[in-house]
């Protein structure tokens, strides 16, 4: 599948955001949600400061759950970004065509051994970027 190859090319920048951004995410998280405690104590004994709190914790958990969907927007962004590199082999007597992702070494005539059908010379006839996503969508 296409997807799982796209998916393996994002790993290496995408762990690099998230681990520090999860982090900060889930300390903010950890806060409100501790800030939310103490203001469900504080109403119950009655303190003055429980609405404080509670605003605190509300804020912390709104903050945490905006800076969440960004972190996944900008991972998929980037998902997006990295499409994989195709490179077209074909046989020029039969026509026989495979398409697989570009290897290093790769380049359009190159001969990349016996074809299937007719033993006869496989030629790598085209290398591209494979692009998925609408153009369009990027630029805003
Ligand atoms: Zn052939």
């Amino acid at each position: 599948m296409s997807e799982d190859t796209e998916a393996e090319e994002a790993t290496a920048p995408t762990q690099r955001i998230s681990s520090f951004v999860f982090a900060v995410i889930l300390i903010t998280l950890v806060l409100s949600l501790a800030a939310l405690y103490f203001a469900l104590s504080a109403y119950n004994s009655g303190d003055a400061s429980a609405g404080i709190l509670l605003i605190i914790g509300f804020i912390g958990l709104g903050l945490s759950t905006y800076m969440l969907l960004q972190t996944r927007r900008s991972v998929m962004r980037l998902a997006l970004k990295i499409q994989p590199v195709i490179t077209t082999i074909s046989c020029q007597k039969c026509g026989f065509k495979n398409v697989r992702e570009f290897e290093r070494g790769d380049f359009v005539f190159k001969e990349v051994g016996p074809c299937p059908k007719c033993n006869d010379k496989l030629l790598v006839s085209a290398i591209y970027r494979e692009i998925k996503e609408k153009p369009k969508e990027e630029r805003f």
